[in-house]
């Protein structure tokens, strides 16, 4: 695969910003954003909206952060640091959904700015725990994907922001399709949860052209953080300035690998490793 350019000792390297939830496994969340920053050469800033308490078996609670301080991490960061690109993953609640899009517009982050916004739209673990509130759901659609520049959906979320089931490439192509339609300026629909082939094909829409990425299926139970992997090595080849198709690409690519060599945890589902960047 192609990697992402690295920066020369002592040079400022390209920067994201991921908004999201942290992982006290360590496996999925902000400590996936930035292990894969760190990993594709991309210097990592943090706005922490929730803190949950799990580990490999599952989220047993979350607690979150006010909205207006998740709100002043972004403004502070853009303001003096800058960044080339941002993810939203974990947002727990409809307030703090609301004060990110605001403060996201504010500061020239997503669709039509100059900073462009990957929008995972986490709604549960893979171990089925909570981890937006239901009163939340309706601010997915409602505020969070009119400002995404991409938004990146496993088919649980699909269904939970569409209410379609995707089955095939059929619905999966009418769910890109309802994505775009609710404001994402780019809709993927992820394959990987759809286990009726030996590969795994993503499907990118821009409102006038379906792109499809496939990868082969990797057969392993240690995939925690898998989305939020996939989401942050997109934004990270957007703030390196690659296309949103160029982008999709190396993402895919990058959590392939991942997944390749994801390792064992604690007694449930170990998380997919970036680590093979460093061999
Ligand atoms: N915990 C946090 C904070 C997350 O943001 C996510 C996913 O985005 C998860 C857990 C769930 O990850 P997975 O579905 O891979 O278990």
């Amino acid at each position: 695969m192609n990697l992402l350019p690295l920066t020369p000792d002592g040079q400022t390297p390209v920067r994201a910003l991921t908004i999201a939830g942290t992982d006290s496994g360590g496996g999925a969340g902000i400590q996936a954003d930035s292990r894969t920053m760190a990993l594709c050469g991309v210097h990592a800033c943090v706005a922490v909206a929730a803190v949950t308490v799990q580990n490999s078996v599952g989220v047993s609670g979350f607690h979150e952060v006010p909205p207006d301080v998740v709100a002043a991490q972004v403004r502070s960061v853009v303001g003096d640091i800058g960044v080339g690109a941002a993810k939203t993953g974990m947002l727990a609640s409809t307030a703090i959904i609301e004060a990110v899009a605001d403060v996201c517009t504010e500061v020239g982050i997503g669709r039509d700015q100059a900073v462009p916004l990957v929008v995972d739209p986490v709604c549960a673990s893979m171990h089925g725990d909570p981890l937006l509130h239901a009163e939340a759901l309706d601010a997915v659609p409602n505020t969070l994907i009119p400002i995404a520049t991409v938004v990146t959906p496993n088919l649980d979320e699909v269904r939970l922001i569409t209410g379609i089931e995707v089955v095939d490439d059929a619905s999966a192509r009418r769910a890109a399709e309802a994505l775009h339609r609710l404001g994402a300026q780019w809709s993927i629909v992820k394959g990987g949860h759809l286990r009726t082939s030996s590969t795994s094909t993503d499907l990118l829409f821009d409102g006038d052209t379906f792109l499809e990425f496939t990868s082969p299926r990797i057969p392993t139970g240690n995939d925690h953080g898998g989305g939020d992997t996939l989401a942050a090595a997109i934004a990270c080849a957007l703030a390196n300035g690659h296309t949103v198709p160029d982008a999709v690409a190396f993402g895919k690519e990058w959590v392939t690998k991942c997944l390749e060599v994801s390792y064992d945890l604690g007694s449930g589902h170990g998380p997919v490793s970036p680590f093979w960047r460093l061999h």
